[in-house]
């Protein structure tokens, strides 16, 4: 095991979750983070507030969903299945970040998907943002769900719930749950007062190449 790598992660994990609080994209026990970590992801306790958390908390679970290293005995977050199976489905992702930030959810709760009416879509990878249907929290069904919705696509609304975002590393997962929150406002706001134009399958297909190159990341394909 290497563990100055998962030591990194989870320092990491810990400034992540109270940065998601910091910039009001959560609050108490809602939402969690995953990081992949050698054979397996580490992943947020469960209903433990930001201001209990510790690094060493958090729960190492090798993709069978097992609990490997509990130290505290923490148990690991009630959505481990999604975490698990978005980490195994998806080699591209080393980060995943769930959240109940308000927008996100409030067109949530309206089982939207979010359609191309500002260019920023792009940044979720398509020319939309899926709303997975509603199951219950924590269970595979869910899961799977969130892993339909999730197809070419670094993000998904969950329905009554909220919203997940995914990342090369957790950096990236963090950027695109703010963003996505961001999109969800001002869909929201549009919305207060007529019905947004929407931007056509050429067009977003010109701002997807376009980012291929945009800012200072590397293409990572
Ligand atoms: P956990 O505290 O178990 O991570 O659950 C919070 C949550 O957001 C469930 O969907
Ligand atoms: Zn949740």
């Amino acid at each position: 095991m290497n563990r100055p790598e998962e030591h990194s992660h989870r320092q990491s994990m810990l400034a992540a979750a109270r940065q998601l609080v910091a910039r009001g994209l959560n609050r108490g026990t809602s939402g969690n983070i995953s990081v992949r970590c050698n054979d397996g992801l580490l992943l947020t306790p469960s209903g433990v507030s930001v201001d209990a958390l510790t690094s060493d908390m958090m729960v190492k679970l090798d993709f069978e969903g097992n609990a490997r290293v509990a130290i505290n005995n923490t148990k690991p977050s009630s959505e481990w299945r999604m975490h698990r199976d978005i980490l195994a489905a998806r080699p591209d992702v080393g980060a995943v970040v769930h959240t109940h930030a308000t927008f996100a959810t409030t067109l949530a709760c309206l089982h939207r998907d979010i359609p191309p009416f500002h260019y920023m879509i792009a940044l979720a990878g398509g020319d939309s943002i899926r709303c997975a249907p509603y199951a219950l929290f924590g269970s595979q069904t869910l899961s799977d769900h969130a892993l339909t919705a999730l197809t070419d696509r670094y993000a998904c609304l969950l329905a009554q719930h909220g919203m997940i975002a995914l990342g090369r590393d957790l950096d990236h997962a963090l950027a695109i749950a703010e963003e996505v929150e961001s999109l969800c406002e001002q869909y929201w706001r549009v919305l207060q007062i007529g019905e947004p134009k929407l931007l056509s399958p050429a067009q977003m297909a010109d701002v997807l190449e376009q980012f291929k190159t945009y800012g200072q990341w590397k293409r990572h394909e």
